[in-house]
């Protein structure tokens, strides 16, 4: 190191883990990036993404000017403009008066129920806090949401009906001291790679068993004690033969029932089917392993459960996450170290905008806003006039677009997210983005959905900002501006600010809510004010350490692991469960179960990790494929094939492997050239809205090459 370097410490852009990083910064240049080994997180350790995935900021083709569209799009024949000869580069303050222009136009004809916004998983707790409070202060409108919906959704309702509360219960590290550990509809190395090392520790150094139930032989099957493969889609009826067999051989825990729970009986009687003969013939998991399973995880001392998108993105999403809670009930491993109840969250900060508001049905803090205690509490914080804000529920991510046409959903604000990757049955929702009148875009790139805006603002990396995200376990931890902004880009918090004074002033409204914030310290602290878990989070306590949630006040110490005591509900609610068949079944003209995730070197819909290096280490998504299913098609490793199911169809290669069963096929979903959600089935759990991402019924057949989609090779090459 040379005396010009210096070395900023902040938190990982990508996933949930939310290690901590050190960039090493030369002449306001990033070229290094390391982990301190004595990283409270990640303990010096970082997955190829953290390390090396960094370049997208310095990539040629990030958006670092303002722009309009050079032509303005109507309802109905709005075009996507990858292409920059058809924007228009302009000043801050014209992209700023134009969206303004457009977003009060369209309100002031059309009302809230016209306005819609996407907040985004990567950004900060701070941007997601200001811009849910803009669309609910300004425009009245409860349309908010963002990713979360598309992968936890039903996780959090479950957690919620069940105990009161959606965030892991525990610390990913604990599982060191887990005698047991589930790990299911998780495929942990690629997803959670720090959390994997984590759990390989737990196997190797301290002997702890894993039940891995999943219908890919995933990595972690090589480290397990027991694996179940089920069919995708029957999680609720293993995990519901398990507590069949719990109950039947009295291996559940009385006290803890009697004392921490209720609605016992009535779970107990809805059991009684679920006998591991029923589960194995429709699951197809062994009814011994079913047996075992139950025992193990019973019987141990510290058992925890992890659980991720296999779990939850199902129409049975909300009865697989509840089937869990209810395993986990009845055997009391809840409330104390190594045990508990993990959801592992997906991208850097979707804990975080969750906790921030980012949701159509809640104000920051899980704050109903149908509740009028809450809305008053919110009037009072942002200075509304009683009564102004809506106590109506607002639509989710995948109701929003649903929503769009006359008389529904007319503009569409986008902060960082990709609708156009990461919602299913992408050509039905191609057609809604088509439609609307008006979309503004807040991102580093054209993508698959910023070249469908009309303005685009461009943001800073997570590298030129100052604020905090919230990680899978609930910590709270400092991202620090590392280096200046890359040529006009702004920090998220500022652009939403100065559009949120611009509106109000066209609207009449001045001081009606304060946006004169000089430090993202300030935004954290007024949320803090009312939102009780963050009460205590400042960020003078977070400089060295983050905090873990909840955090009551200035001298609360933060909270590694729930419920020790009680529950946010008091008593933990054991739920009676049923089972239904997927949206989508097999049948002769679609034989095949397409299931889909994630790989290590991508990250969700590859706006980051497709304009960085790790594009050149995994160029294309490739399609998993059993190998007798193969060899019936005729298709060799690295074939071309072509996929279709009722929605749509791609074509994309190959990679002919055991790791998926007969019957099943697995596609990442991170590739817009074949992009796997233009064959998901936007089927919502009823409950908790999130599409059955995870079973879709496939054809397979063979494909030319010159089919393949052609990878944009020359653009890569010159990124630099
Ligand atoms: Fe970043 Fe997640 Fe990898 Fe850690 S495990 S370095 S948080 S992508």
């Amino acid at each position: 190191m040379t005396q010009s370097d210096r070395i900023v410490s902040t938190t990982c852009p990508f996933c949930g883990v939310g290690c901590n990083l050190e960039l090493h910064i030369k002449e306001d240049f990033i070229y290094r990036v390391t982990s301190p080994f004595d990283g409270v997180v990640n303990q010096g350790n970082l997955c190829i993404k953290g390390r090396f995935g960094y370049d997208f900021v310095y990539n040629k083709r990030r958006i670092t000017t303002p722009m309009i569209r050079k032509t303005r799009q109507q309802p109905g024949e709005r075009t996507q403009a990858f292409d920059l000869s058809e924007w228009q580069p302009v000043s801050w303050e014209e992209a700023m008066e134009y969206t303004v222009d457009r977003l009060v136009e369209i309100y002031q004809r059309d009302g809230s129920h016209a306005m819609a916004v996407y907040c985004c998983a990567k950004a900060t707790n701070e941007d997601n806090y200001l811009l849910q409070k803009l669309f609910r202060s300004e425009f009245r409108s409860n349309n908010i949401d963002h990713c979360a919906r598309l992968c936890h959704a039903a996780s959090v309702v479950a957690l919620q009906m069940a105990i009161g509360s959606s965030a892991m219960s525990n610390t990913a590290s604990e599982v060191v001291d887990s005698d047991v550990f589930i790990v299911t509809g998780s495929n942990t190395t690629e997803s959670h790679p720090i959390i994997s090392l984590q759990m390989k520790a737990a196997i190797k150094k301290h002997g702890a068993k894993l039940i891995v139930i999943d219908p890919r032989r995933i990595e972690m099957v090589d480290y397990a004690a027991l694996w179940l493969p089920e069919k995708p889609g029957t999680d609720v009826v293993v995990y519901s033969a398990m507590a069949h067999v719990i109950l039947k051989e009295k291996l559940y825990n009385q006290k803890f029932i009697d004392e921490r729970t209720e609605n016992f009986e009535e779970f107990a009687k809805s059991m009684e089917k679920f006998t591991p003969e029923y589960a194995e013939s429709i699951s197809g998991v062994d009814r011994n392993l079913i047996v075992q399973a139950a025992r193990m995880y019973a019987t141990a001392k510290t058992a925890a459960i992890y659980w991720a998108l296999g779990v939850s993105e199902h129409i049975n999403g909300t009865a697989n996450a509840l089937s869990l809670i209810n395993l986990t009930l009845l055997t009391g491993h809840i409330g104390r170290r190594g045990t508990g109840l993990n959801p592992l969250r997906g991208q850097n900060n979707v804990q975080g905008a969750s906790d921030c508001g980012a949701m159509p049905w809640h104000y920051p803090g899980y704050m109903s806003v149908a509740d009028e205690e809450n809305a008053q509490k919110w009037e009072q914080a942002w200075n509304i006039e009683p009564g102004g804000l809506s106590r109506q529920l607002g639509l989710s991510t995948t109701e929003i677009l649903g929503a769009v046409g006359p008389g529904g959903v007319r503009a569409l604000y986008i902060m960082g997210e990709n609708p156009m990757m990461s919602e299913p049955n992408l050509n039905h929702a191609r057609q809604k983005m088509e439609q609307l009148e008006f979309i503004a875009a807040q991102d580093l790139f054209i993508n698959e959905s910023t070249s469908f805006a009309d303005v685009f603002l461009p943001a800073t990396s997570w590298a030129e900002k100052e604020g905090t995200f919230t990680n899978t376990d609930r910590r709270v931890q400092r991202v620090r501006q590392a280096i200046p902004p890359v040529g006009q880009a702004r920090a998220d918090w500022q652009i939403i600010c100065d559009l949120a004074k611009r509106i109000e002033k066209r609207l009449g409204r001045p001081n009606s809510a304060f946006w004169d914030y000089k430090h993202p310290s300030e935004i954290l602290e007024e949320m803090g004010s009312v939102v009780k878990d963050y009460a205590g989070v400042k960020y003078n306590r977070i400089e060295e350490v983050g905090l873990q949630t909840p955090v009551w006040d200035d001298q609360h110490p933060g909270t590694p692991f729930l419920f020790s005591e009680s529950f946010p509900h008091g008593l933990g609610k054991f739920h009676p469960l049923t089972y239904h068949l997927s949206a989508e079944m097999p049948d002769a003209e679609y034989p095949l179960i397409l299931t889909t995730g994630r790989v290590l070197e991508h990250w969700h819909g590859g706006t980051l990790t497709r304009n960085s290096w790790m594009d050149d280490l995994y160029p294309e998504a490739l399609m998993e494929i059993n190998p007798v299913d193969a060899a019936s098609l005729g298709l060799n490793d690295r074939d071309p094939a072509r996929v279709s199911s009722r929605r749509g169809t791609i074509v994309l290669r190959v990679h002919v492997t055991p790791k998926v069963n007969p019957g099943v096929v697995f596609i990442p979903f991170f590739y817009g050239p074949a992009a796997a959600n233009l064959l998901t089935n936007d089927a919502l759990d009823p409950q908790a809205k999130i599409p059955e991402y995870k079973v879709s019924a496939v054809r397979v057949t063979p494909a030319r090459y010159e089919e393949l989609p052609q990878p944009e090779v020359a653009q890569r090459r010159g990124r630099y």
